[in-house]
Formats: structure tokens, sequence, C-alpha cells
């Protein structure tokens, strides 16, 4: 492999230039990006920036130590044999890294909605969330749930539209989601709302209801930056389908990030996670690969939500397991355990409770079994069930 050309400059295609130069790899790399910016972090978006404690979250990599050609403001439009097409022309390569991430889903309507990816996003959000301020958000999960924190902080009027029973339902369950109710206080939290588009003025409700809003903000979930590679041969399937070395259907060409679909080994399922610590940590593997080295990427997946004064954590994937709590859901401090019918952890999410989540997230990757009797008491540790 001479030349690699990493499409997307998101935190995981500048991992995967990281890798590649810390693994030796002393041939070419061009780094393609749709946006105008260098490389920045995605969580601190919708947390210290949108509080106005921070004014953006660029990555302190160096981009020529690592000797990179970086092209800003490039977008793939498609690839063939060896090829990718760009809007500034063809660009071959060796070794491809597909690194597109994810893009929000808007709803219908001609009305003003606002969605929270990228930093311009975040800087033209926290412009309009000023005191007394009609704030609509579309959307009671995690983006919705921090868009809420921070436009409370500002001490915004704010209605909160979600279709599902509870928040995070569709995630976490109702059982759980119905926890995080009281969390909204103070704020119009409406479930079971469906929204028919975004229009002059506000937000027009599947029932007939109208809400005015002088800022309607959607935050309905992401769908794969995958659209360039429609008309390639590579294998989509829910973003880039790839193997457990994060290998794609094509040759020499791997898959990272938000925009792949890999297969997990541990879970025996594919698994696409749209989540940080996956950019953070899946480029190592994926260089790997591509430079020839047998590598397997099999984490239990995690990620965070800070909301309303809450730090939310998770580990694991729980899709078919039974729900367990630890302490009382109204306390400061609580979890919830998932487990198989083999009394096996299959994910743990944890509120103020970093140490569950620690200790949860190595018992589910020893896959070890446990005692429910003790892990439903918060006074035994998890690592002691
Ligand atoms: P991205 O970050 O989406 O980067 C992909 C890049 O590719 C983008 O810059 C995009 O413009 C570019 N691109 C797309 N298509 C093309 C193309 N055709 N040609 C060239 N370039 C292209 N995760 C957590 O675990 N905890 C959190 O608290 C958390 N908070 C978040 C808050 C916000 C506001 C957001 C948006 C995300 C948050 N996440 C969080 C998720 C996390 O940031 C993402 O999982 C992570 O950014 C994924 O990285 P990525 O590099 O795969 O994709």
């Amino acid at each position: 492999v001479n030349h690699v050309v990493v499409v997307g400059a998101g935190l995981a295609g500048i991992r995967s230039v990281e890798a590649l130069r810390s693994r030796g790899f002393s041939g070419r790399i061009t780094l393609i990006g749709e946006e105008r910016h260098r490389p920045y972090d995605r969580p601190p978006l919708s947390k210290a920036v949108l509080l106005g404690t921070a004014d953006s979250s660029f990555v302190d990599s160096d981009l020529d130590a690592m000797d990179v050609e970086h092209r800003p403001g490039v977008s793939a439009k498609g690839l063939r044999d060896g090829v990718v097409e760009t809007t500034e022309g063809e660009i071959s390569y060796d070794g491809l890294v597909i690194a597109t991430g994810a893009e929000p889903i808007r709803l219908h309507g001609e009305g003003r909605q606002h969605v929270l990816r990228t930093l311009d996003d975040a800087l033209t959000l926290r412009a309009l969330l000023v005191e007394n301020a009609k704030v609509t958000i579309i959307g009671a999960s995690w983006i919705g749930a921090e868009v809420a924190t921070a436009a409370r902080r500002a001490g915004c009027e704010i209605t909160v539209l979600e279709a599902g029973p509870t928040p995070l339902s569709h995630v976490v369950g109702r059982e759980v989601g119905a926890d995080t109710i009281p969390w909204y206080e103070g704020m119009d939290l409406r479930l079971d709302t469906m929204v028919a588009s975004v229009d002059e003025g506000g937000v027009s409700l599947v029932n007939g209801g109208f809400i005015e809003a002088d800022v309607v903000v959607a935050g309905i979930g992401v769908r794969p930056a995958v659209e360039w590679l429609a008309g390639s041969d590579i294998d989509l399937h829910n973003g880039v389908v790839t193997d457990e070395h994060l290998r794609t259907s094509l040759p020499n060409v791997v898959a990272v990030g938000d925009c792949a679909a890999w297969w997990s080994r541990r879970f025996h399922t594919r698994l696409r996670v749209e989540h940080w610590d996956t950019a953070l940590n899946a480029p190592e593997v994926a260089v790997a690969t591509l430079l020839g080295d047998d590598a397997v990427y099999d984490p239990v997946p995690y990620f965070w939500s800070e909301q309303f004064g809450h730090m939310v954590q998770y580990a694991g994937h729980h899709a078919g397991a039974r729900l367990l709590r630890r302490g009382d859901p109204t306390a400061a401090k609580w979890s919830v355990c998932w487990l198989t019918d083999e009394d096996r952890l299959a994910g743990v999410l944890t509120v103020n409770k970093p140490r569950d989540l620690v200790q949860g997230r190595r018992i589910i990757e020893s896959g070890q079994r446990m005692d429910p009797l003790r892990l439903e008491d918060p006074e035994v540790a998890i690592r002691d069930c």
C-alpha cells in the first residue's frame, strides 16, 4: 500500500490517519473532508459549546507533523475501481478508509428547523437560545435532552415533542425511559406526540395541533452518510457492511465510525454504533487490517450523555435481555442492568454511578455469570455479584 485515502475528516477519519502513522506507514495519506474545519470532536457541541463554556472542540492532532494532505471542503461523490470521485476531481488509492459518519434526519416542512451535527450548527443554535425564546425540540433522545439542558440553562421556554411513550424508549426501553421523565420538570414534555411538519412559526402535529415556536430543533436521529457510495459495488445495509476486521466487500477498503456496520463476534450480530468510543477505537483495527495485520474489532460498545445535571453512561448490547434495577431511580445515583437467560450481564446503564459502569463493562467483556439477587442490591459492588 503506497497511498491511503481517508474519506471523512471527523474523529474516525483523523484517528485513522494517526493509526497509520503510529503503525509506521510512511506512504502518502490524503484526508478528504466535506467540512471546511479541521477535525473536531462532536460530544462537546451539545454540551460545552452549546452552554457557552467553549467555542470549539478541535482535536489536537498535528496534520503537518503527520505529513497528511488534508483537503477540507472536498466531498466524495462516488467510488469505482481504486478511484474516489470528488467534487474536485478523481483521487486514486491503494487503500481506502471510509469514515463519512452520519447525517441528521430532517422533518418535513418549509419552516426553519435546526439540527445539531456540526460546529457551525452548534454556534448557530447557541445564538438563538436566549431568555424567553420559545424553543421546540423534536425528539427526547440523547441530542434532544442535551439541547433541552442548554436551553433551560439559557432561560428558554421549552417544549419537547417525543413520538415514543417515554424519552429514550427506543434505546433503553420504556421502563428506564420513564425514569427520566422527572428530569424534564419545568418543560412542556409531550409524549406519544407525532410531528407532521415544521412550518412557518412552529410545528404542526399529526393530531391537528400546532405549537408556536421561535426556534425548532430536530433531534430525531441520524442516518449513515453513505449516499455517495450508492453507485459503487460496495455492500451497503444500514451503513457500510464490514466483517469483524472492519473490511468491506471491496478489496483494500475498510470502514469505521458512525457509517460502519461491523460483524460483532461477541454479540453474534451486526452492530452500527453511533457513538464516540467507536470512532475513537475502531480505526486502530481498520488500519491494521488495511496494512495486512490480523486484528479484530470486538468491543463492548460504550457511550455517555450529560443531561439535566446527570451523567448517564451505558455499556453493552442488551437486545432480548431482562431488566434488573439497582437502586431507586428517583435517587441521585442509580443504575440498571440487563441479564441474559443465562444470567450473564448484557448491558448496564448508570446515572451518576461511574463505578457501576466501569465494573459492569468489564464483566460484560468477561462473560461471567451473575447472581441476580446480589446484583439487585445497590450496596453490593457489581464485581462482587
Ligand atoms: P462524523 O463525526 O460524522 O464525521 C464524518 C465526517 O465526514 C464529517 O465531517 C462529514 O462532513 C464528512 N463527510 C460526510 N460525507 C462525506 C463525503 N461524501 N465526502 C467527504 N466528507 C464527508 N457520542 C457519545 O458517545 N457521547 C456523547 O456525549 C456524544 N455527544 C454527541 C453530541 C453531538 C452534538 C453529536 C453530533 C454527536 C455526539 N456523539 C456522542 C456521537 C459521536 O460524536 C459520533 O459517534 C462521532 O462523531 C462519529 O465520528 P465519525 O468520524 O464516525 O463521524
